[in-house]
């Protein structure tokens, strides 16, 4: 998902928050909330078509087979890097889109609503060693 979800949201959010608070210089026009409007509708419809083609991917090719390509991408992903780190020929960009897509399946194959608890509480702990680390 989903930068351009996210900024689909933050733009409704911004508009909202422009009118709550009206601020003329931010205050959408009707236009402006119909397009803002159109773009969140197209992002989620494309988020919900995604999430589609991760759980039918599974139903054709099983649950082993994609859990494969999730290890076998990764190490696409390991192998490019190191390859850039050593200055030869990589495709990083490339390997992380594929990496991305097997972890949407991934996703799907486990528990997604703990991967994402697990991830706030890292995110979290990431979030207070950059504010100590800025602090020293
Ligand atoms: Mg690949």
């Amino acid at each position: 998902m989903r930068n351009n979800l996210y900024d689909a949201i933050k733009n409704i959010l911004h508009f909202h928050s422009c009118e709550q608070e009206g601020l003329r210089s931010g205050q959408p026009s009707f236009s402006d909330w119909l397009n803002a409007y159109d773009d969140l509708s197209d992002e989620l419809n494309y988020h919900d078509h995604t999430v589609k083609m991760m759980k039918d991917s599974i139903k054709l090719w099983g649950v082993e087979a994609q859990k494969m390509m999730i290890v076998e991408e990764c190490s696409e992903l390991i192998t490019s890097i190191s390859h850039q780190l050593r200055g030869r020929q990589s495709n990083v960009e490339e390997e992380i889109a594929d990496a991305e897509i097997v972890l949407e399946q991934a996703r799907v194959i486990f528990d997604s609503k703990k991967i994402d608890e697990i991830k706030k509480e890292k995110l979290d702990r990431l979030n207070k060693r950059i504010i100590k680390a800025k602090q020293l």
